[in-house]
Formats: structure tokens, sequence, C-alpha cells
């Protein structure tokens, strides 16, 4: 917002337009003068993002870190919900000719606006969207999981490739100074050697809604919530799984989970004899990340949270400062989009942790050891 009034004011400034000028323009003129010269200069330094899917992530999350952000800032929007466009516009400054709906997505080809497009819609329609806006000509960030088969993956790699653009996922968390700081702990063995890991995370999801259906999300929390474990045990070991074995937790409420697991549990085997145990749910709450090594444990508790983390040591706290993850996400995306250098959360690691979340659903429904190939 504060972008916005300084854009107003610099609009205003370099128009030479004064607060009693500007009621001689028409509010629509004056408004789509403001708008683009909003347009032009942001244009001169930053990306322009279009998000795609108007959710909840997308609304309380996504574009008020854009407002933050140094490198990018949210310039279009893609929504099936033409009730929300005057919302967004008027809380952001979006022109007319940045508001896309899905029938007419594929001409956002032709916006030099838009440079990355940010797929936020549920998991069974990352591909399609990342696919279609990769043949548009635009950097894509899709929402985690990346799809919800590995084959999908294959298939938004290759779009990518194609392109000529890059990939990332919305892996917030690695820009998180908690979690970051658990990963230097943990893989670089600060306190020696890890001999166990464990991490959770669940909530109580509402019935009736896409999450809960296996079409739409590709499975139950261990697609939404679990994904967060299954990084946080590679990322604190430094390590790739070579094996797992699951076990679905009980069906105490099957009427709101017909189709996907309630709950479950994992273990993955890393090399070196080392474990490490995942659970997650939709009906309970769980929201940590822990680590047992030689000279003691290190622990985030809560783990995912959007701020708020937690964390200690053998040698006490760790204190860091709250960050905004979303706005460091999507710069870091920018600046490697502008230097044209690798992002560190790209496609490739969203399709390795797809290929995890299929490896212990195989694991659940043979209820034998699965090998994971490297
Ligand atoms: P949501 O249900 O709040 O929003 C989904 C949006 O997609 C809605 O605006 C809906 O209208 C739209 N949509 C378009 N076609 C649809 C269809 N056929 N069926 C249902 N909805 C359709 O969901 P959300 O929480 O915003 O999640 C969106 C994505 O973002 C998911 O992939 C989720 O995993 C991810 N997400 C990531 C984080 C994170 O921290 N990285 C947090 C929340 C959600």
């Amino acid at each position: 917002m504060e972008t916005f009034r300084k854009s107003r004011r610099t609009f205003i400034r370099n128009a030479g337009i004064t607060g009693a000028a500007l009621p001689l323009l028409g509010p629509v003129q004056a408004i789509n003068e403001f708008t683009n010269a909003i347009s032009m200069e942001k244009k001169k330094d930053k990306l322009g993002v279009a998000l795609v899917g108007l959710g909840g992530y997308a609304t309380g999350q996504l574009a008020p870190a854009l407002q933050q952000t140094t490198h990018c800032y949210l310039a279009g929007i893609v929504t099936g919900s033409p009730e929300k466009i005057p919302v967004w516009q008027g809380k952001y400054g979006i022109p007319d000719k940045n508001v896309y709906n899905y029938g007419n997505f594929d001409s956002i080809r032709d916006n030099p606006d838009i440079d990355i497009i940010y797929v936020v819609l549920p998991n069974s329609l990352h591909a399609e969207y990342t696919i279609r806006a990769f043949a548009a000509g635009k950097h894509v960030i899709c929402e985690k999981p990346m799809a919800i088969t590995v084959e999908d993956c294959d298939r938004m790699l290759a779009a990518s490739k194609k392109a000529g653009k890059q990939l990332s996922i919305g892996y917030r968390l690695h820009f998180e100074p908690f979690n970051l700081e658990m990963a230097r702990l943990g893989s670089k063995q600060v306190y020696g050697k890890l001999s166990s890991m464990e991490g959770a995370f669940g909530f109580k999801a509402q019935a009736g809604q896409w999450r809960l259906d296996k079409k739409m999300a590709g499975g139950g929390p261990l697609m939404d919530l679990g994904i967060y474990v299954v990084q946080g045990l590679c990322y604190t070991s430094g390590m790739e799984p070579i094996s797992v074995t699951a076990l679905e937790g009980a069906k105490t409420d099957p009427a709101r989970f017909p189709d996907v697991e309630q709950s479950l549990s994992w273990t993955f085997s890393f090399p070196g004899k080392l474990e490490g145990k995942g659970t997650a749910s939709y009906d309970d709450s769980f929201n940590f990340l822990r680590a047992t090594a030689e000279k003691g444990m290190i622990e985030l508790k809560p783990a995912y949270n959007y701020g708020g983390q937690r964390g200690t040591t053998p040698e006490g706290p760790m204190t860091f400062p709250n960050v905004n993850q979303q706005a460091r996400q999507m710069d870091a995306f920018a600046q490697s989009v502008k230097s044209n250098t690798p992002t560190i959360v790209p496609g490739e690691l969203g399709k390795r942790d797809v290929k995890y979340l299929q490896a212990i659903y195989e694991a659940m429904a043979s209820g034998k050891t699965v090998k994971i190939p490297g």
C-alpha cells in the first residue's frame, strides 16, 4: 500500500498535477493514466508477476507480500470469479489490460507487463497452467506440490526447457531463517552426527473443500502438509532417502475423508542408517521438526508457519527476526530471472518431492518397504 501511495505521489509530481488539478481529469481517465504511470515506473526495475487463482493463499499471503518485494511486483491477475476483479483492482491498482480469466489466459503471451506467472490453483491444475504459461513465453512459479504425478512434473520440466524459461516451486521455507539454520546445524553436523529425525504437520481440515478430493488434490494431508515434513527431513539431514515404509492412520471420520487419508506416518531410511519419521494429518494439530545429534537435540516448533518460528539447540534458543517468507521467495526468483542464474527451489526439486510422496503412498498401500530410486 505504501508503494502504491508513493507511486501515486510520484505520478502526480512527474505529471505536474496538483491536488487541485487532479479532479479535472475524468475519473476513469485519471485512474488509467495513474495505473499506466505505476506500470511504467515499476517496470523500469521490477518484474511483473501475475497470480493465477485468487484463493486463500494468493489473497492472504502472496498479494500482500508482493507489496514488500524489491525485484518484482503484482502486475496482473487471472481469475474465474468476476466479482473479485474490482476488489483486486481497487486494492492493488491493476489495470484492465492485465486482468485475465481462464478462457483468455493464453493471450497473456502478448502482454509485456507480465514476466512471471505464479500458479496458485488446486494441485491437479498445476501442470496444465504451468505448461500453458510456458507456452505463453513466461517464467513460472508453481505452488507446492508441483503436480500430482511424476509424469506431470516431467511434462512441466520439458515445457520449461522448450520455452527457455525458469520454473520455481513455492517453497517459502527455503527463505526462512529458522529453517535455514536447522538445515545448517543438521547437515553440517554442528552438534555431531544425527541419530534420528522426526517431523509432523497437521491441522483440522474442514469438509467440502478441494483438499479432501483426491482428484483435485492428488491425495490428502501428505500432499498438502506432509510435503513440508518430507522437505524438512531432507534439508536437516542434507541427504536423500533411499527407502520408505508408511502406515495410514485410523480413519475415525470416514464421512469427511471418503477418498483421501485422514492421517499417515512414514519412515525414511537415509544413508548411514539414519531414519526420519514423518506424520501428516487433517485431524490433529502438529507442527514441529527435530533432530537428535550426538551433543543434543535441535528443534523447530512451530516449524512450518508463515511466521513465528521458534527454535532450540543444545546451546539455547535460536534468535532470528521474523521475515516475510513469500516476499523473499519471490524476490529471489525475480533476481534469478533477471540475472539468468538458477533458482535454489527449481522444478527438479519439486519433482524429487513428488517422487517421494508417491513412494510414501506406494509403501502405505503395499505395507512393504519401497526403495526410492536416486
Ligand atoms: P483455495 O481453495 O483458497 O484457492 C484456490 C483458488 O483456485 C480459488 O480462487 C478457486 O476459485 C480457484 N480455482 C480455479 N479453478 C478451480 C477448480 N476447478 N476447483 C477449485 N478451485 C478452483 O486454495 P489455496 O489455499 O489458495 O491453495 C492453492 C494452492 O496453493 C495449492 O496448491 C496449495 O497447496 C498452495 N498453497 C501453498 C501454501 C504455501 O505456504 N506455500 C499455502 C497455502 C496454499
